[in-house]
């Protein structure tokens, strides 16, 4: 640790100088008082995560689970920021807001002693925010919080998926929170959004209903709830009702099913039509974090692993 020289007239007028003083660039200065260094990222190819349901490659995660193989990499500094601040949101809508507090349903943890609040018989507190203390270690209610509804299972998919909230309103049904900063040409909702959502609804059902929450959830429909980020008088809140068709999720549970089966019968199936069209340089393929180790299996036709 490095210790700043203060004089003793310093001492006695609460004035320092400090080796940052001199700094005029705001750039500069945040990137020298603050840690504004890039952020470590590490993914294991276990399970599909649902938010990247829309666009994740089954051959890639197959080739990743079976190799042992899992994402390394760096983000910078200011796209770590635009993820912080969608947390952050979300934090809020769940934890502080009160446009949600009454429809915002589901289970809180006590942050003192961690456990999850639970009903006078020993079962989980399914609900609103608690507004009384801990029952277990008496912590003030202010030290709860919203504890998202999480999944991770092996069948009848692999997948995992941390869900933004149940929404009761007449009846309960499962919301999703997005921050945005403007509209996109294309109108709300996104596509890969409704995807997402579409995807919590179907995958909630395939649960045992041992880890399910205690109140019938209806799936038929859920809420898309885009937050606006910047001051607006009409689309603060844009909330889209999404009902999942067939023709939506079949896409997605036959590549959830590949990833599924290429984990249990150790065989990966090609399945890169697309990457093969630009030669694994483009689309896709671009952006995979796997491309060269596809393409060598590929070429070499490797098929059991
Ligand atoms: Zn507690």
């Amino acid at each position: 640790m490095k210790f700043l020289r203060t004089t003793v007239e310093e001492k006695e007028t609460g004035k320092n100088t400090t080796q940052y003083d001199n700094i005029k660039d705001p750039q500069i200065l945040s990137s020298q008082l603050l840690n504004t260094k890039k952020s470590f990222r590490y993914k294991k190819y276990t399970h599909i995560r649902i938010s990247e349901i829309h666009s994740f490659c089954p051959r890639e995660y197959a080739l990743g689970f079976l190799t042992d193989t899992s994402q390394k990499n760096f983000v910078d500094f200011p796209l770590q920021q635009q993820f912080d601040l969608g947390s952050a949101i979300h934090f809020w809508v769940q934890n502080k807001s009160k446009v949600f507090k009454d429809v915002l349903y589901g289970n809180f943890k006590c942050l003192a002693c961690q456990r999850l609040r639970e009903n006078k018989d020993g079962s989980l507190y399914f609900g609103t925010r608690p507004n009384t203390p801990c029952p277990f270690c008496g912590a003030n209610q202010q030290a709860t919080e919203y504890n998202e509804f999480m999944f991770r299972v092996d069948e009848p998919y692999r997948v995992v998926g941390k869900m933004d909230a149940i929404i009761f309103k007449e009846a309960y049904r499962i919301g999703d929170f997005k921050s945005y900063w403007q509209r996109p040409p294309s109108g709300f909702p996104i596509g890969k959004d409704v995807i997402q959502l579409a995807s919590y609804m179907y995958f909630y059902d395939q649960l045992p209903d041992e880890i399910k929450f205690p109140v019938k959830i209806d799936t038929s429909c859920g809420y898309l709830h885009y937050i606006s980020k910047k001051f607006t008088y009409s689309d603060s809140i844009l909330t889209y009702p999404i009902r999942p068709t067939e023709k939506m999720i079949r896409p997605i549970i036959n590549n959830v099913a590949i990833f599924t089966e290429a984990v249990k019968t150790r065989t990966i199936q090609a399945h890169l039509n697309y990457c093969l069209r630009s030669e694994l340089k483009k689309d896709r393929a671009k952006d995979c974090y796997l491309s060269d180790l596809c393409k060598e299996y590929y070429y070499n036709n490797v098929v059991k692993c």
